[in-house]
């Protein structure tokens, strides 16, 4: 399976001005591509192909005095830029024709200088990982890289990244081996948690670490002092950036914590289900901000690919189930309940039920029916490993632990 790996990199200033132009020319010349397809398309011209706007915007672009600058970057770049134009378009296209099943994937739009994520991708001929330890990229040099972890295989292509707060990143898309786990016999269903970030079937719950707590709400603060800052003024530019910092701090921490509670579940359960989320936010719509905010679509992702690289089952319930009023025990379902009620009795028969604990106990037991519905029709779950996004839409730099 594929799996992205992330670096710290450091680039010195000259690199920095030679990513800058990089990155300047990639925007540039995606935006050049997708004007030139939308201007097509109103002109009743119908779709460019790859070839012939390659041509256009790259090739051609180069022989006019407004983009003679173009060549002073690698042509890699220009190339992967329209590339990943490309696929933009195929996964628009591949949702509406209904082959691809996803909640909303919008046409490509502009790139703006002001996005506060910038991003190359090179492919294996404009890059190399130097012996002694550095990343060579081409038109840019040498550049310092934190090895965190090991990377476990010859990487096909590298994407450099400068976010918000102004840190550059090294992305590698790698294959992996699977890895099993020896097995196990538990298995568990989770609850978006209200009170809690989820809860366990097992009646475990997992609540953000303190820290993280404070982390988000020193953000909340920040967030404030920007409001508060005239427009255009350079205390606001200041607040700006100390804003994207605690940002990316907040971040990074929950990125940590998702990735040992990921990892944890999945080492101890063989199979593990969810309530696929666009359908669990259609029942608690209220609550769809919060449960974005807990990170979930993220800590879901991660034990997708965990599952998938230890062996292990997944499987979100992607049907419609009103798990929380049902009673676990019974099957009896009560009419409504106020988010306010944390237990309640089984007016069947009898059971006190912890609110989400009951919840994630309908999770796990709508798990297993599918499987065997799945089995019946001599069909084995489905494994998918983690999405590999392009440059331009990534929102997944996930790395294993
Ligand atoms: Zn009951």
């Amino acid at each position: 399976m594929r799996l992205r790996y992330r670096y710290r990199l450091y680039p010195d200033a000259a690199q920095r001005d030679a990513l800058a132009r990089a990155f300047g020319c990639a925007r540039v010349v995606y935006n050049d591509g997708l004007r030139l397809r939308q201007a097509a398309f109103s002109a009743g011209q119908g779709f460019i192909d790859d070839g012939e706007l390659q041509k256009r915007v790259i090739t051609q672009g180069k022989r006019t005095p407004e983009r003679a600058w173009l060549s002073e970057v690698s042509s890699v770049v220009l190339i992967q830029s329209l590339r990943d134009l490309n696929r933009a378009y195929r996964a628009f296209f591949a949702v509406r024709r209904g082959e691809r099943r996803a909640s909303a994937v919008n046409l490509p739009r502009i790139k703006s200088k002001r996005d506060g994520r910038q991003a190359i991708r090179l492919t294996s001929n404009g890059f190399t990982v130097r012996d002694d330890g550095k990343l060579y990229l081409t038109k840019v040099g040498d550049v310092e890289v934190v090895w965190s972890r090991r990377l476990p295989a010859e990487p096909s292509s590298v994407t450099v990244v400068r976010d918000a707060a102004h840190r550059y990143w090294a992305s590698f898309v790698v294959e992996v081996e699977e890895q099993p786990l020896p097995r196990t016999d538990i298995e568990c269903g989770i609850d978006l948690g209200l009170t809690h970030f989820g809860v366990t079937s097992g009646g475990e719950k997992i609540a953000a670490p303190r820290f993280l707590r404070r982390a988000e709400r020193k953000l909340r603060r920040l967030h404030r002092d920007l409001s508060r800052k005239q427009k255009g003024s350079a205390n606001r530019q200041k607040a700006r950036l100390k804003l994207a910092r605690q940002h990316a701090k907040v971040a990074d921490r929950r990125h940590d914590w998702h990735h040992q509670e990921s990892t944890r579940v999945i080492r101890e359960n063989q199979a593990v289900f969810v309530e696929d989320l666009a359908v669990a936010a259609l029942g608690r719509t209220r609550l769809a901000k919060s449960i974005h905010d807990a990170g979930w679509t993220r800590f879901v992702d991660m034990l997708e690919y965990k599952a998938a690289l230890y062996g292990r089952e997944f499987a979100k319930i992607d049907r419609f189930a009103p798990t929380t009023k049902t009673c676990s025990c019974c099957g009896t379902r009560v009419e409504r309940m106020s988010l306010r009620v944390r237990e309640w009795d089984c007016p069947s028969c009898g059971m006190r039920h912890d609110r989400d604990v009951n919840a994630a106990r309908n999770i796990l037991a709508l798990g297993r029916r599918e499987r065997l519905n799945a089995c019946g029709e001599g069909v084995r779950p489905e494994r998918v490993p983690a999405a590999v996004d392009e440059a331009g839409t990534d929102r997944s730099e996930g790395a294993l632990p």
